[in-house]
């Protein structure tokens, strides 16, 4: 009598166990595509500062270097790709550590106190702008130092690239937050939610002429969520962003 029973429960399990295997699969799948095309895009942004050099070099070879603007020009434009394909592999590398998903170097420090010692910095960044701090945040609390001030850094170029000069840039510091706020071009709602992928630029031209390539922000999330908070975004076109970081209370 008891043997149906047993036949439905095993039923039950191996549908169970199916179910899971679909899903390991959906994922790996998922991971799969994820990482190709991560590869496709990181080739795609090598390549165009690669193309570029070679065509100013050309342009050299071709020259028997006696237009000396012209030689000027070309090794200029070779040097700034150069920088650029340098700064790119140096992102991707970051990156490819955290993904490795490296040990914090943790210590117990405030947000104000990470900021203050960052202030000398965001000084020459921001000398074009209206710096500003509201540094209320007391609270200690367990930070991987030089990764989080990563995140700041980003967070305050991205705010410097996408405003104006003579803009109010603010820092704010309160309980385990932080944000950086600023007064510039802002961002669509229907683009907020792409912003923090790898390789995403709202404006591509425009982004590209600012010197971007779409890793700021996908670094400042792994960062902030390998502390285990959270990175926001709330923003207005044409008023300017507002982005906070959050991290668990101790
Ligand atoms: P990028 O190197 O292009 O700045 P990020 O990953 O830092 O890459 O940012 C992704 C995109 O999000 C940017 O290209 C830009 O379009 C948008 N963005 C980021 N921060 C801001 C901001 N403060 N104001 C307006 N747009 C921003």
């Amino acid at each position: 009598k008891q043997a149906p029973i047993e036949v439905e429960q095993l039923e039950k399990a191996i549908q169970k166990m199916q179910q899971r295997v679909q899903q390991a699969f959906e994922k790996e799948k998922e991971t799969k595509k994820v990482l190709e095309q991560f590869v496709s895009d990181a080739s795609h942004e090598l390549k165009t500062p690669l193309t570029s050099i070679r065509g100013f070099t050309e342009v050299l070879l071709r020259s028997n270097f006696e237009n000396v603007q012209q030689v000027e020009d070309s090794v200029t434009q070779i040097h700034l790709q150069t920088e650029r394909m340098s700064a790119l592999i140096e992102r991707l590398l970051q990156l490819s550590r955290l993904d490795r998903q490296e040990p914090l170097q943790l210590e117990m420090i405030s947000f104000n106190e990470l900021v203050e010692d960052l202030m000398p910095v965001l000084e020459v960044l921001g000398e074009k702008r209206e710096m500003n701090y509201v540094l209320q945040s007391a609270q200690s609390q367990q930070m991987d130092v030089m990764k989080m001030q990563q995140v700041v850094m980003n967070l305050v170029q991205n705010a410097i690239r996408y405003s104006d000069d003579g803009s109010k840039i603010t820092i704010k510091a309160y309980g385990t937050k932080l944000e950086v706020i600023d007064e510039g071009r802002g961002i669509e709602q229907e683009k907020l939610p792409y912003i923090f992928r790898r390789f995403y630029r709202v404006d591509t031209d425009r982004a590209r002429s600012t010197g971007g390539e779409g890793l700021g922000l996908a670094i400042a999330k792994e960062i902030v969520e390998q502390h285990d908070g959270t990175i926001q975004v709330t923003s207005t076109v044409n008023v300017g962003s507002c982005f906070t970081i959050t991290l668990p209370k101790e």
